[in-house]
């Protein structure tokens, strides 16, 4: 299988009715670096950057987060890095950052909320990966934005970081483009404001899935009691996916399921043309996405969903088309 997989390394990610699926890698340490690489994948979709604040006894300074941005650009050799700012709190947790007790953290004082509430930190993460990507393209998406607004605050912040560089005569990035990552359902009534607003979205399926169905993801005895493949859920992305199309605005997904093979067939046929996945995922999805014929798929599933009773069982019928095709 691994063999098989490799070898599907520098085919084309493109479905047996010819449609293109950039398949992109999820990371966010050094050791991750080599796979952007040797995975065949087109780009680094995500690039969780809390990770190496993590991983640190203290708060990494400013010229060390620009070193790691570097070295991060540096191993993707050109091709497109997004880079997600600080999304701590919740799960995520930094041992030197005072702890502060809530009582439900997943939704507490986290990710764009503590950056725009402690605009030091975001200021110096903005700066360090301007300044890591003078002369190239850069991409920033902020975490856990539950209003429009929210990203117009931070993008303000961006803008006065790049002002500050230009000022100081330092070189800017060539490129620069802002977006959202939508893992709160309210950003699903603010659309079209919101796909105004952005360069790009990626949806963070993780999260959107947890404040969707009100499942804590990391309780084991709940989560698996609920699929993301169900008709409420498939009908949000699906949403999601043709409202950004509308807008012309580009759209990923970098949840988990964005890695299951399944999973990943149902989103390519509601529409997502972009995924973003760990690098052990690459290759079985690749191999899914080359064996696709995404227009008969689309075309069963899709009038599925529109009906007023949608689907009892999305999974079965999934598993169904894909032991047929
Ligand atoms: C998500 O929420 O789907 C996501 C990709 O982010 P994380 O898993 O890091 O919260
Ligand atoms: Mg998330």
């Amino acid at each position: 299988r691994q063999a098989q997989y490799r070898r599907l390394r520098n085919k084309p990610s493109v479905t047996r009715d010819g449609v293109e699926m950039a398949l992109q890698l999820n990371a966010g340490l050094l050791v991750d670096l080599p796979a952007v690489s040797e995975s065949g994948a087109s780009g680094v979709g995500l690039f969780r950057t809390e990770l190496q604040f993590m991983v640190a006894s203290s708060f990494p300074r400013m010229s060390e987060q620009k070193s790691y941005y570097e070295q991060v650009l540096e191993a993707a050799g050109g091709r497109p890095v997004t880079f997600r700012t600080l999304d701590i709190g919740g799960d995520k947790v930094l041992p030197y950052l005072r702890a502060i007790q809530e009582e439900n953290p997943a939704m507490g004082w986290r990710a764009i909320r503590f950056g725009l509430d402690r605009p030091g930190i975001l200021r110096t993460q903005i700066r360090a990966l301007l300044h890591a990507a003078a002369g190239r393209e850069l991409k920033i998406m902020f975490p856990m934005v539950s209003e429009v607004s929210e990203f117009h605050a931070a993008k303000d912040v961006v803008k006065r970081e790049l002002a500050h560089l230009r000022r100081h005569n330092h070189p800017t990035p060539e490129r620069l483009q802002l977006g959202v990552m939508i893992e709160v359902p309210s950003l699903l009534y603010q659309l079209d404001e919101l796909f105004m607003a952005v360069d790009f979205v990626s949806v963070g399926s993780n999260d959107l899935f947890q404040f969707f169905n009100a499942v804590d993801r990391g309780n084991t005895r709940v989560a698996a009691r609920f699929d993301p493949m169900s008709t409420a859920f498939l009908r949000a992305l699906r949403t999601i996916a043709e409202r950004a199309r509308a807008h012309g605005t580009p759209v990923t997904l970098c949840g988990e399921i964005a890695g299951r093979p399944l999973e990943a067939m149902a989103l390519a046929a509601i529409g997502y043309r972009g995924l973003s996945m760990s690098a052990s995922a690459l290759g079985p999805v690749k191999a899914m996405v080359r064996a696709l014929d995404v227009g008969r798929l689309s075309a069963r599933l899709l009038p599925r969903l529109d009906q007023e009773s949608g689907l009892s069982d999305p999974r079965a019928f999934l598993r169904s088309f894909a032991e047929d095709n």
